[in-house]
């Protein structure tokens, strides 16, 4: 028998409805013996997923203010899918116990973990599982590291002893015991500690959408999805905001080379998106994703002999790093130098940085640019392979788009091109158009 991890999101246990799906996935495929879940989410647009009212219950302890009416909005959610569902399981020994715990004013982390945790020990009645807390597997050091050997050794030992299991996700513990959380969304990173541990043939995150699409879909018109893309695409792409799948749940198995497979719990028979370490499938010259972001400040100097001149790029950047201020792109000529940072980043200080520049570079001209767009055009298929760059120029060209600024790292799987921001819709259609004819 094979090993699956498969994770279900906050939607894809929203509810009886939705549990009842996830139940038929899960049996579907006896494989699937390890399941991490999420606290409850929204089960429609305006309803409040389980861990933010949780953490509201934090807000109102800190502030004196009675709790009790919102722990019982969660005790509430819970109790309904226990009946909806018939599922044996006696909820008030846990919901007494949490409130006992709640007059003790516990830490966030703590009061945040109980969604997860509730969930893991209905759903695994639910399916008849074992309940594993995950408490005293996933392990933090005294700084809130994760330590990941002790870790895995954790995992390994305990699920060892049960053939089917069912784990909250989203946290572990502090040497002293303590619960401790990973950040928002961090259930992705529980379930990819499950799968390296275990070993797993693949680690399966199901969520409410069918895998990654090659766009934003708010942009591009119905995108085609990405069936197979590499971790290396996939930090890519994220890094510019195509996130479904918590960004550090991608390091442990990528170090294990465990698949991950991103997919639907509302459309089960498609096999959503594949991550791989490596894929030789792709058509050559063809892109997987497009993505992109807006808010950034270019600070481009200008000098002569620039390029002759010893220290010049260290100066730049030690006026940047004094200001407390990160770069994101750096593309340069003989005489000029710029540096992309985003808005973000350097909201408040570009006087700070302009004037430091000035002060230690001594440029003929300086200029700030504002209101630019990177959009990053990502694929293995363009390794080694000519034309992809002129296909991406020529279709901005042909929009009448100007480009700003051009990027490819030394990896070759990700150009970037950077747009004033009014043209960023339109280019990102432009590129997209030019790769699917
Ligand atoms: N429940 C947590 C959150 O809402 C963790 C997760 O769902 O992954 O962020």
């Amino acid at each position: 028998m094979g090993i699956k991890v498969a994770k279900f999101g906050g939607s894809s246990v929203a509810d009886g409805i939705q549990l009842t799906k996830t139940k038929q996935i899960i049996t579907q495929d006896p494989d699937r013996r390890y399941i991490v879940v999420s606290a409850p989410g929204k089960r429609y647009e305006s309803d409040n997923k389980i861990t933010d009212i949780l953490y509201l219950c934090k807000t109102h302890i800190e502030h004196n203010l009675p709790y009790d009416q919102l722990f019982q909005v969660v005790a509430d959610r819970f109790m309904a899918v226990q009946i909806n569902l018939g599922i044996k399981v006696d909820l008030f020994r846990y919901f007494d116990e949490i409130r006992e715990n709640l007059k003790q004013n516990p830490s966030a982390d703590y009061i945040a973990s109980r969604g997860e945790y509730l969930n893991a020990v209905l759903v695994a009645a639910f399916l008849g599982y074992d309940f594993v807390d995950t408490k005293d597997l996933i392990k933090f050091d005294a700084k809130g590291k994760l330590m990941m050997p002790e870790t895995d050794e954790a995992i390994r030992a305990e699920l060892a002893k049960h053939e089917r299991a069912v784990l909250p996700g989203f946290y572990g513990s502090l040497p002293d015991g303590s619960v401790k959380t990973f950040s928002r969304g961090g259930s992705d990173i529980t379930g990819a500690l499950v799968a390296r541990a275990m070993a797993a043939d693949v680690y399966e995150n199901w969520t409410d959408v069918s895998g990654f699409l090659m766009a934003d879909p708010r942009i591009v018109k119905r995108p085609k999805r990405i069936h197979v893309i590499t971790y290396r695409e996939l930090r890519e792409l994220s890094y510019m905001g195509a996130g479904v799948l918590h960004e550090d749940a991608i390091f442990p198995v990528r170090m294990a080379g465990i698949p991950i497979n991103i997919r639907n719990t509302n459309e089960p028979d498609n096999p959503g998106t594949m991550i791989v370490r490596a894929d030789e499938s792709h058509v050559r010259g063809a892109i997987t994703g497009i993505a992109g972001k807006k808010g950034f400040t270019a600070i481009a100097v200008e000098k002569n002999m620039m390029n002759s001149e010893l220290g010049f790029g260290r100066r730049m950047l030690e006026a940047l790093e004094e200001c407390n201020v990160s770069f994101e792109h750096m593309p340069s000529g003989i005489d000029t130098m710029t540096v992309l940072v985003s808005d973000h980043n350097i909201e408040g200080r570009i006087d700070q940085v302009v004037e430091k520049i000035r002060r230690t570079c001594k440029p003929d001209h300086i200029e700030v640019i504002s209101g630019l767009s990177l959009i990053a055009t990502v694929g293995r298929g363009m390794v080694r392979y000519p034309g992809t760059a002129a296909r991406i120029f020529g279709a901005l060209a042909d929009s009448g788009i100007n480009i700003r600024m051009i990027d490819q790292g030394s990896s070759e799987i990700n150009i970037i091109t950077g747009v004033e921001s009014a043209d960023f819709e339109k280019a990102i259609n432009a590129i997209y158009n030019a790769f699917m004819k």
